[in-house]
């Protein structure tokens, strides 16, 4: 665990208990440290709070669309933000994009899609950290 948080502060927004464990999990396996909250009363506090690098946001949530807390923390934080949803309509794409969204991901989705997503628009921030990271992993690979 030793680039744990080395890549900073991810807040995940999802409501669906599931899929904001395996979100939590697979960013926390890539070196986020991740902030996990289930409605949009906790994300807007949360990005107030908190020195982001990361948001992944879900659009459907039981106070509040996600759309409109897109354009909340936009105004609070500058960093990337991910949609991560069930809506698969090509106007829901359209609109998480005008809403200062970097990326847009469609559940179900497979891990190796989040970490390929994340690394496009939140790329590890220093070499070091992505060096240990790969040494991790390598070791793994090996027992
Ligand atoms: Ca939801």
């Amino acid at each position: 665990m030793g680039s744990w948080g080395s890549r900073g502060v991810c807040l995940v927004i999802e409501d669906d208990q599931d899929i904001r464990n395996l979100l939590t999990l697979i960013l926390t396996g890539i070196g986020f440290e991740v902030h996990a909250v289930s409605s949009a009363r906790d994300a807007v506090r949360a990005a107030k709070a908190l020195p982001l690098v990361l948001v992944t946001v879900d659009l459907g949530l039981p106070d509040g669309d996600g759309l409109d807390v897109a354009h909340d923390i936009r105004k609070l934080s500058d960093a990337p933000l991910l949609i991560v949803t069930a809506h698969a309509e090509p106007h829901d794409e359209l609109a998480g994009l005008a809403s200062g969204a970097a990326a847009y991901l469609v559940k179900p989705f497979r891990p190796r899609e989040l970490t390929e997503l994340v690394d496009r628009i939140c790329p590890a921030g220093t070499p070091l950290a992505s060096m240990a990271a790969r040494e991790v992993a390598d070791e793994d690979r090996r027992h």
